[in-house]
This record gives C-alpha cells, structure tokens and sequence, in this order.
C-alpha cells in the first residue's frame, strides 16, 4: 500500500534522529538537536574552503511540480513534512533552470555534466564539451585534494547522471565504456544498479569478455551484489551492484535482496566519514524520472518518498558533522504533473486518495516526457546561501566547487 511506504519514508528516518536511535548497520549514533547553527565561514583546517564535505542529492525528474505534489501529500495525509523541505526551511532555497547546449529541454546527461563540470553540453554528452573536449568533473577535483568520493543511485550505476561524475564519453548509451571508466576512476563507493554492464555471461552481458568485476577486485574494491552483503561490507572501496540495469521501483523491491536507497546512503557515509579531508557523495534518486516518463503518480511519489528518506539519513548525519553541507535538487522536469481543478470543481483534500491511485481527474500530466521547468535548489550548511536565487545548472556546479574550495 503506497501510504504505508510513503508514511515510512517520509517520517520514520526523521524519528530515530529525533530519539537518537542508532540506525541500524552503521556506527553512526545521531544527535538530537532539531535546529542547526552552522557559521558561515566553518573552514576545515588548513583551508578556507567553506565546507569540508558536500552531498548532493539528485532526484532525477524531480521538478518542483512534483515536489509539490509530494509535499501537499504529506502534509495532508501524513500530518509530516518531507525532509528536503525541513531542509530548506533550516537553510536557504533557490531554483534551477536547466536547457543544454543543443536544446530547450535537457536530458539527464547535458544536465549531469553541467552540474559535475560547470559546461554546457549537449543532450546525450556524458563529461565531454559538444567538440569533443574531456571536462574535469567535481570527484576528478575532490580526489586531488585528497578528498573521498561516493555515488549511490537507484538506476544503473552508467546511467547519465552518475556517470556525468565517472566518466567522459561522447554518447550516453555506451554503458560498458562508462563502466571501463568507472573502475579506473578512484570513486571510492559505488553503488547502484548495472551489472550486466561489469560481467559477461553468464552474470551479465559485456560483449568484450572482460570481468570488470574482477578488475575492480584488484583496484581493492570490496564487490557485493546483495543487501546483506552491503550490510557487511567493511571500509576501503566498495561497489555495489543490486540489479542487471536499474533496481526495482520501490514499491516493487524486494528489501531482503535490494538495499533501499537510504540503507545505500547510510554505507556510502560510513565508508567515506573515514577520510580526515572530506568527501563528496552523490545520490541520486534516480527512478522519480523514469517513474514520471510513465506517468505513474505511484511510483513517482514512492521513489521520491524513498529518496527523501536518503536525505533525511544525511540531515541526522550532518547533526554531528558542522562542515557538512547538503544540497538537494533535480537534473530537469519529467512529465509536468499538477493536481488542478475541473471545469466542475476544485478537488478537495480527500481527492488525494484518488490521486495517489493515479485514478483522479484532477490529477493531470503535462507529457510523458522531461520538460523545461525549472527545478528546486535546497541547501542548509556552511555556504549555503550561495544556492539562493534563480541559477542555471551551470552555475550550481560554481557554487558547489567554490564550497569546497576548488
Ligand atoms: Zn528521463
């Protein structure tokens, strides 16, 4: 039943914090305090960088319609708040606009690449400039300042948007190029869907014969396919593949096999907590999209409600760590959804029932497709009033480099 995963999802991470509960699988006892105080300049030692670690949340397709959507669900349904609104309410909110070089409406590549890179690029350009150019990205940045760096994604670990921060390539649809480049990147934490693309049969479908599985192996990854497995999982260099090509939209994951993305978050910050420089992680919430392409209000609202929990993970993690800054936003628009009036009537409160079954007429999608409209920035940490404002996805790759001082 949706309400019961959305209830879970949406106030469930934001109690244990509230109580202190350990969270089960990491050594990460949270603190209680409910307001943030970070000063504005909280430079780590030695450097006048104003944070010393940064995750950014990317929930792919995630405009503000359907962050509306989801907000107003909760409020009215759950008497709760999402989290990233919590977030932003403790810190600052701007808005992104997010056309490609080449066109008016992104895909999840150009948008990728322009946050990881600060470039323009084409549609379908995975860390390259429209000629061909290699772009340095914010993990190529962060390693050679000795900082760690981590991916979690609900989709393919090639997929574009994790990729934009992995690797370079000319067309987005190469994923076994992207997961050759993967492996040699130095990421420390991967984690996501994707291994048809690492191993070739029979555990997966690589043309060339070559088991990067094993290469990572001997890169000094630690490789787990389960969730118990990543349950276990020590430090050093973890991937972590859960699925052939995406993982299961979560209402259809199996919780015993497949680690939600929260549990995904929780390892990747217990690995990467370790390194006294910082680390940056991404996660991405990468199923809202493919959710929205279907027109599916179910699965977009329980993939984003499953991503919200990610971000509320982190906000309790942020409690104990002062140099932590969070930013949480979309790649682009996926559908437009908006719940509207009839030229019979507006909906009343009870009509989210119908909604929430995608049955309603007041509910309406734009398109089955990603659209233009600009997405939402929230942030709270040190630096985070940078994010104000209307920005080009351009410009929040800017933001996110001057954060950490590149
Ligand atoms: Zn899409």
């Amino acid at each position: 039943m949706i309400r019961d995963l959305l209830k879970r999802a949406a106030v469930s991470v934001t109690r244990e914090a509230a109580s202190g509960v350990r969270v089960a699988g990491a050594a990460l006892l949270f603190a209680i305090a409910l307001s943030l105080a970070f000063c504005g300049i909280c430079a780590s030692a030695g450097t006048l960088a104003p944070a010393r670690s940064v995750i950014l949340f990317i929930g792919d397709g995630m405009g503000v319609q359907i962050t509306s959507i989801a907000g107003l669900y909760a409020e009215k349904e759950l008497d709760a708040e999402l989290n990233m609104i919590r977030l932003a309410n403790q810190g600052t909110t701007g808005l992104m606009t997010t056309h490609s070089a080449d066109k008016l409406v992104t895909d999840s590549a150009a948008s990728g690449t322009a946050i990881a890179t600060g470039v323009m690029t084409n549609n379908g350009v995975v860390g390259m400039a429209p000629d061909g150019r290699v772009l340095r990205n914010l993990f190529e940045d962060a390693i050679r300042e000795g900082k760690a760096v981590g991916v979690v994604t609900t989709t393919s670990v090639t997929d574009a948007t994790p990729a934009s921060f992995m690797a370079h390539i000319l067309y987005r649809g190469e994923h076994e190029d992207i997961a050759g480049q993967i492996v040699e990147s130095g990421v420390n934490v991967v984690l996501g869907g994707g291994r048809m693309f690492f191993q070739p049969p029979p555990q997966g479908e690589r043309r060339d014969g070559n088991d990067l599985v094993e290469i990572a192996r001997e890169r000094g990854y630690q490789v787990v396919f389960t969730a118990a497995r990543l349950k276990a999982a020590g430090g050093g260099s973890l991937l972590g593949l859960f699925a052939g090509e995406v993982m299961p939209f979560e209402l259809e994951r199996d919780e015993v096999v497949i680690p939600s993305l929260a549990e995904m978050t929780m390892k990747a910050l217990d690995i990467l907590d370790d390194d006294p420089d910082g680390f940056m992680l991404v996660v991405e919430g990468g199923r809202i999209d493919h959710a929205a392409h279907g027109n599916s209000i179910e699965d977009a609202l329980a993939d984003l409600f499953a991503f919200d929990e990610a971000i509320g993970l982190a906000m309790a993690y942020q409690q104990r760590d002062s140099t932590l800054t969070i930013v949480v936003t979309a790649d682009h628009d996926c559908g437009g959804p908006a719940i509207t009036g009839t030229s019979h009537a507006y909906p009343h409160h009870g009509a989210l029932d119908e909604i929430e079954e995608g049955e309603s007429e007041f509910l309406r999608w734009v398109s089955g497709h990603h659209t233009a409209t600009m997405v939402p920035v929230f942030a709270a940490g040190p630096g985070a009033d940078r994010f104000k404002g209307v920005q080009h996805n351009t410009e929040l790759h800017t933001r996110l480099a001057w954060l950490l001082g590149f």
